[in-house]
């Protein structure tokens, strides 16, 4: 499979270079608050909708202006709206707050969507190496830059990034890779729904515990009876008790449940690869509400994680965007209604069904993000 992997290196710029990299830092940041103030405008004002064309074109107009923006490269300048967009998209996912203004420390990052040559090899993009090896930009000049193991495939992205006092060089590379066959074999990825609790990515499906909906009807059997019972008389007291005594039976009966079954998974697996669900989302749908809240999908990833923990295991938190639509063989992304539980590829023939297709695309992600971390470490 392919990887981006991102490969982290100091550098040195000097007094003056630092002058102008905190100037661009400056500057994008402005042009992020400063859009993200118009898109909440013309929202307020009219229901209009302000996109990151729109946002381009304004700032066309702003570097007339201001002609001080012109000393940023275009491409970190223009970048910042996809950081705006992301901000919303994961805002309306609801994985994160509200998209707020940036204060100086929350803004430390230069993003160049391209880095080194131009194709025809006689010009270069903003940011390049030097032929003596160092970074290279017409405005900054040359950067020193501590080359400490040697970049790994082909460039696709490439960040300057202030952290505390120091400066970095983040390049992010695709690369060819392979995990390693003991990680594939010690790792699994795990689908959890609402069809079956947990779906495997070795094929092993969990059933889904029901016995929250059976008590359920206990009781509210055991609720009607206590309104029919007179206020603070021994009977009504009884029935309280009662009532009390079944929602603690159901609360131990979940939590046993789901210590057996992250304590075999810790035993067995020392890579955990699960969806990082947004359970407010699903809360929100009603229909889907009340078995989410039974299946207490957060108390078992909080479990998960410090069982983990405690056996030296690695659990991975995946985005879960497209996991069931994507096509676990090849790739190919497969639209299919929540109903539709088979997936068919009709690219590569895969066919399987639809949480253990997800079920694979989550340990796919989860190992990248590994091989990610591993070389940002
Ligand atoms: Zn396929």
């Amino acid at each position: 499979m392919t990887m981006l992997l991102s490969q982290k290196y100091e550098i040195f710029p000097t007094q003056e270079q630092k002058e102008m990299l905190e100037r661009w830092l400056q500057y994008c940041r402005q042009t992020y608050n400063s859009a993200l103030l118009d898109k909440q405008r013309k929202y307020k004002e009219n229901k209009q909708s302000y996109t990151r064309s729109d946002m381009q074109k304004q700032q066309a107009i702003d570097k007339k202006r201001y002609p001080f923006l012109k000393e940023v490269p275009s491409q970190p300048l223009q970048e910042v709206f996809l950081r705006l967009k992301k901000a919303y998209d994961g805002f309306f996912r609801g994985d994160a707050n509200y998209p707020k203004m940036k204060k100086y420390k929350e803004y430390n990052s230069l993003t160049f969507t391209q880095f080194g040559c131009k194709p025809n090899g006689k010009h270069r993009y903003a940011m390049s190496f030097a032929d003596n090896g160092k970074l290279y930009n017409k405005r900054l000049g040359e950067i020193d830059i501590l080359l400490h193991r040697s970049i790994e495939g082909t460039i696709k992205q490439f960040i300057i990034k202030r952290q505390s006092k120091r400066w970095y060089a983040i390049f992010s590379v695709e690369r060819q890779a392979v995990p390693s066959s003991f990680v594939m074999e010690h790792a699994i990825g795990i689908d959890v729904g609402l069809n079956k609790y947990a779906v495997l990515s070795n094929e092993m499906s969990v059933e889904n515990p029901r016995f929250l909906r059976q008590k359920e009807k206990q009781l509210k059997k055991a609720q009607r009876n206590l309104s029919k019972k007179k206020k603070g008389s021994a009977n009504y007291n009884q029935q309280v008790e009662r009532i009390r005594n079944l929602h603690e039976k159901v609360a131990n009966q979940r939590k046993d449940f789901l210590h057996k079954l992250s304590y075999y998974l810790t035993q067995m697996y020392s890579v955990i690869c699960m969806g990082n669900l947004d359970i407010r989302n699903m809360v929100r749908n009603r229909k889907v509400s009340k078995s989410i809240s039974d299946v207490g999908w957060g108390a078992f990833r909080n479990m998960l994680s410090y069982k983990c923990e405690k056996v030296g295991g690695l659990l991975v938190k995946v985005d879960p965007a497209y996991t069931s639509q994507d096509c676990s063989g090849c790739g190919n992304r497969v639209k299919k209604s929540l109903s539709i539980r088979t997936h068919i590829c009709a690219k590569c023939g895969t066919v399987l069904d639809r949480d253990h297709n997800a079920s694979l695309n989550i340990l796919r992600k989860g190992l990248e993000q590994l091989c990610v971390r591993a070389a940002e470490d």
